[in-house]
């Protein structure tokens, strides 16, 4: 069973009792150990620290060549460990060119080691890339026959490096009964942590709280065991995503993993920071599709991937709805294997926006035909919902900052069903309609005291509650648009519901289950408030 590592410093001004009380409470309920990293403890203050723990330890020292704290000379690094092994640490970590050069620690820890109960982890750290004879180095942690645990650890590069490192850990699992802790630091590499567990890693790492890491990129216990579904993650565990840079902020995580616990769903859903560039998409989709045991379910797709997703729908052949293909851009990828059938892609903002729309009306999409609507903005966003809207029969009218745009994105919709025209932003004090749509950044975090428009509240086309303002801005939720058209007497929609509901659409085509949309409401409320 794969355990939750906790770092705990011991050092001078900090309360290693209560860090470890700490880390022993994250860890209630699941199998879980600390590393006590004694890089520059007494011997005094180590043995204080095992004796306290009541989970099992691991006694790190590690050097300032190895990327830790420790000055201590070899001798002064044996005593610490031999000290470690008498006292019953279940585990010590030492370094793999420390093995290798030094006799006098292979003699002191080799069958000490063994005599005590205690297992030696030899581990491999390379925080400035990836190494180029990465698979060698493992060759050499394995050739240490005294070692019971591998560790090879390296700054991502990419999110190929994490998924390299997990397919490493899945590798090495049945060489020869010891195995292999691969992680991948960084951002890029979070799922070599995350998903750990699904791989069958020994242990990785986790921090009882934010600021104490060991280590780049180790996620709490917390995210790990809530956000991330450790305790249901299994063998088989499907995975999903979201391939965006930067991508460290998303709430698809939070609303999607809540919603697979809620219907019960054997599937976990992973950050996935990608850089910008199609070639960059490309390696990190076939990476993940080709790693054996990964299970890959489907991709949320965000800025900058989404025109590379719908190459890469293309270029494989995916089902893709004549939406989706017309606005060019997709922001889902589902591979349906396991429910018959190859690669579906789709744009979930187009649904999501909608529904949202329609929601606030309280009517089905059909009821959208006829209506009069404005839609702020002709970017992304703009497009996708001004498609929507001309397929199910509304007439639009675009405003943006730059006619031209908004004359272009007119011409390729205008006729489908609905009639779209575009008008100059200046006119929007003058817009007769029955919705206002905001598909521009005004409004958004930190610009928060600007508004997109002022609401109309005098003339012919003053606003009332039969008039719909949706602001797709959702950070923050209640933007100042939405603030003055509720004073107004409008019937606001906020873009967290646009949010809610597209994720809901990739939900469905994820699990092929109904979403739990109220569940994803509450969730994002939840984080929205503790941002
Ligand atoms: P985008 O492709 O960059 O387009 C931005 C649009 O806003 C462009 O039309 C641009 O006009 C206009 N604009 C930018 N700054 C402006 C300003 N100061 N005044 C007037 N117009 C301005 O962005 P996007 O991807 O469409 O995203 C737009 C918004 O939608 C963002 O706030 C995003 O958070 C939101 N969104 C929400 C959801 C959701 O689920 N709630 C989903 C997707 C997007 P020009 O053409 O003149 O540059």
């Amino acid at each position: 069973m794969t355990k939750i590592c906790v770092p705990v410093f011991v050092k001078g001004g900090v309360d290693v009792e209560e860090a470890i009380a700490r880390a022993e409470e994250a860890l209630e309920g699941v199998e879980g150990m600390v590393e006590l990293r004694c890089d520059t403890a007494s011997v005094k203050g180590m043995l204080g620290a095992i004796d306290v723990a009541r989970v099992p330890v691991i006694v790190t020292v590690r050097p300032t060549w190895e990327g830790g704290f420790s000055q201590k000379s070899d001798a002064e690094r044996i005593g610490l460990w031999e000290a470690a092994m008498e006292a019953g640490a279940e585990y010590v970590d030492v370094e793999l060119e420390a093995w290798e050069k030094s006799g006098a620690i292979r003699e002191a820890i080799g069958d000490a080691a063994e005599k005590n109960g205690t297992r030696l982890i030899v581990s491999n750290h390379c925080f400035g890339g990836r190494p180029k004879d990465l698979a060698e180095r493992v060759g050499r942690l394995r050739a240490v026959r005294e070692a019971r645990v591998l560790k090879m650890a390296w700054k991502a590069e990419s999110l190929v490096d994490a998924i390299d490192a997990l397919r490493m850990v899945a590798e090495n699992r049945n060489v020869d009964g010891r195995p292999l802790v691969a992680l991948a630091m960084g951002e890029e590499g979070l799922i070599s942590r995350v998903l750990a567990k699904k791989f069958g890693a020994p242990f990785t790492f986790g921090v009882a709280e934010r600021g104490k890491e060991s280590a780049p990129g180790q996620p709490t216990v917390a995210e790990l065991r809530e956000r991330f579904r450790w305790e249901a993650q299994g063998e088989r565990t499907g995975v999903c995503g979201v391939v965006g840079w930067p991508v460290g902020h998303s709430l698809s995580p939070d609303i999607h993993n809540a919603g697979f616990a809620a219907v019960g769903a054997d599937a976990v859903y992973v950050p996935l920071a990608v850089r910008p560039g199609a070639e960059a998409f490309t390696g990190a989709v076939e990476a993940l599709r080709g790693c054996g045991g990964m299970n890959l379910r489907g991709l949320s797709v965000t800025i900058p991937h989404k025109e590379s997703a719908m190459a890469y729908a293309e270029k494989h052949g995916a089902e893709v709805d004549a939406l989706s293909r017309h606005i060019g851009v997709v922001n889902t990828l589902v591979w349906r294997g396991e429910r018959g059938g190859g690669l579906k892609a789709l744009n979930s903002d187009l649904g999501g926006a909608l529904d949202a729309l329609v929601g606030a009306w309280g009517g089905t999409r059909e009821s959208l035909r006829g209506k009069r609507v404005a839609v702020l903005g002709a970017g992304g966003a703009g497009r996708a919902i001004v498609a929507g809207l001309a397929a199910a029969g509304a007439t639009v009218v675009v405003y943006n900052r730059t006619l031209e745009k908004g004359q272009a994105l007119a011409e390729a919709f205008g006729g489908t069903e609905g009639k779209v025209v575009a008008a100059a932003w200046e006119k929007l004090g003058q817009s007769c309609c029955e919705a206002y749509i905001n598909c521009t950044p005004v409004g958004m975090h930190p610009h928060v005291n600007e508004t997109p428009m002022e609401p109309i509240t005098s003339g012919p086309c003053a606003w009332g509650a039969g008039t719909v303002v949706f602001d797709t801005v959702y950070n923050p939720a209640m933007t100042k648009f939405l603030k003055l058209s509720r004073q107004a007497g409008a019937t606001i929609v906020p873009g967290t519901e646009m949010f809610v509901r597209q994720a809901a659409v990739q939900f469905e085509e994820f699990t092929g289950k109904a979403a739990p949309v109220e569940a994803f409401r509450r969730v994002m409320g939840a984080v929205m408030k503790g941002r």
